[in-house]
């Protein structure tokens, strides 16, 4: 199972890329996300409107206390995986992130308090340079279906896009 934080979403600044890594959550089959930061219904109403219109079990949360989530799901018996550009690099590390059952992915904000840090299992970087929270997570999430993510099928999926060397369709 894989269950994605997003710390620190601030309402009106962050609400196009907090949606992004929603959308990115559900296309790349995690399980869940969960929003810290400013409560934010908007937010969530809209990731959980993709999830209605085009199917699947993918749910958007909130939760004021990330510390808690973070040690909710230690409990449970989670990895946590912190995406920060100071960490290891992920090609280092992906083999062992794979082999791990149940992972809880932390995506920061704009200032990430080093107890998240302190908090991770792992602290992984994709390359060692500053750039997009929602790049980052697409690509350990490929990762993590290697790249498979054409052939793999959201359960319970609604709408489901034909691909087409020209124009849109769906299969039925
Ligand atoms: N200065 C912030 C910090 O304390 O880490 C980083 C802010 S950055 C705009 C927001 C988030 O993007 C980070 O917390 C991290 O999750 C993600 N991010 C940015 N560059 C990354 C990289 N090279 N590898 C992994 N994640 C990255």
């Amino acid at each position: 199972m894989i269950v994605v934080l997003r710390l620190n979403h601030r309402k009106e600044r962050d609400k196009r890329i907090s949606t992004h890594i929603g959308l990115v959550s559900r296309a790349f089959f995690a399980d869940k996300i969960i929003y810290s930061g400013e409560h934010d219904d908007v937010l969530i109403n809209s990731v959980n409107k993709v999830s209605k219109a085009w199917g699947g079990e993918f749910l958007a949360e909130y939760s004021k206390d990330y510390k808690k989530i973070i040690k909710e799901y230690k409990l449970k018996g989670f990895k946590i995986v912190h995406l920060t550009m100071y960490g290891l690099l992920l090609n280092d590390k992906i083999s062992q992130i794979k082999s791990e059952k149940n992972i809880l992915i932390v995506v920061g904000g704009e200032k990430v308090p080093f107890d998240v840090y302190q908090a991770a299992d792992y602290n992984v970087s994709v390359t060692s340079q500053p750039h997009s929270e929602v790049a980052a997570l697409a690509i350990i999430l490929d990762r993590l279906i290697e790249g498979n993510e054409l052939i793999h099928e959201i359960k319970g999926v609604k709408k489901r896009i034909k691909p087409n060397a020209l124009g849109k369709s769906f299969y039925e």
